[in-house]
């Protein structure tokens, strides 16, 4: 006998679809999707993310955590009164790159938002694997700057107030307590729900699945009807972060609601931590935050392409984005 299957909605008495232990709440799809918009919208109000008239750049990657957050956010629109346009960077990665942006096509257009896409093939001739191999790294660890100082790019281009990511909590608190763990501690303040920006060269970030699981995230775009990534990237490997989700899913297996309590323990605190140590400066060749004179984006372009792309790249990002 399936307890799901008998069980019945905790909202309309119909059979639930779901039982969320967190909660203690049986739930069909249809309440399911309210539940779970419901905990965006608390999310943003709690920490304060969007303030009116506002213009959020939400960054999506055809995942189902992305596609939940721009689903969830466009249906908020109207209530906090703020204008919402996603943006997709092609990593250039074979068929996983190739799924990716059809599917983050579908999903602008089912949510009826604007997009843009960054193709990074199209912008520096370069694939993620390409450039790995020039520079003979691991592609994950030139992948994750590469976005980030794109999608800052893009929003600073764009003339947004925030960029939206769609971290869920179970990743968000893997990265909390390994930093924790390595005593990054500067790097937990970047982690909360709401990181404000820099005037003119960093925008601010948002996480609106701060509180959403990410077993949500898939029933949300799977009772949805809204397709998501299959793939997986082939670069993806077991690490650290593996062991430590290993963990935490242990602890909310014996307390559920474990990861909520301590990812809003964390927002309490996030003040308690120390600021980084750096100051942020604009890069002298494109403008961007650096640590340094010259930010590692333009040092790794200048080492692939034997020049900084600098000013020029800024262009022909304001190009793609000026359709937002
Ligand atoms: Fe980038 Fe793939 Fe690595 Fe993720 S797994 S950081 S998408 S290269
Ligand atoms: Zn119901
Ligand atoms: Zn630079």
């Amino acid at each position: 006998m399936n307890p799901i299957r008998e069980a019945l909605c905790s909202r309309c008495g119909r059979p639930a679809d779901t039982y969320l232990r967190y909660a203690k709440l049986n739930l069909c799809k249809e309440h399911f999707l309210d539940y779970i918009l419901a905990r965006v919208e608390d999310t943003v109000k709690r920490y304060r993310m969007i303030k009116p008239k506002a213009r959020i750049l939400a960054a999506v990657s055809g995942g189902k955590d992305s596609s939940t957050m721009l689903l969830t956010l466009s249906k908020l629109t109207g209530k906090f009164d703020f204008e919402l346009t996603a943006l997709h960077i092609d990593l250039g990665i074979d068929e996983y790159s190739t799924e990716a942006r059809m599917i983050v096509e579908k999903v602008c257009r089912i949510a009826g938002i604007r997009y843009a896409i960054i193709g990074l093939e199209d912008l520096l001739g370069l694939s993620i694997p390409k450039l790995a191999r020039r520079i003979y790294r691991p592609p994950c660890s030139i992948c994750g700057a590469v976005k980030r100082y794109l999608l800052n790019l893009a929003g600073v281009e764009a003339g947004v107030d925030m960029v939206a990511l769609g971290h869920h909590l179970d990743d968000l608190a893997v990265y909390i307590l390994k930093n924790f763990l390595l005593q990054n501690l500067e790097d937990i303040r970047k982690l909360g729900p709401k990181t404000e920006g820099y005037d003119g060269f960093l925008v601010g970030r948002i996480r609106p699945l701060y509180e959403v699981y990410e077993r949500d995230t898939a029933l949300y775009v799977s009772f949805a009807g809204i397709p998501y990534q299959s793939l997986e990237c082939p670069f993806h490997s077991v690490g650290m972060e593996d062991r430590i989700r290993a963990f935490l899913d242990g602890m909310e297996e014996d307390s559920p609601g474990f990861k909520i309590a301590f990812a809003r323990s964390i927002a309490r605190s996030l003040s308690k931590y120390p600021q980084p140590r750096y100051e942020v400066r604009r890069c002298g060749l494109c403008g961007m935050p650096s640590q340094s004179d010259v930010c590692s984006f333009c040092r790794m372009m200048m080492k692939v392409l034997g020049k900084p792309l600098g000013l020029e790249l800024r262009d022909r990002v304001r190009e793609i984005v000026s359709k937002l």
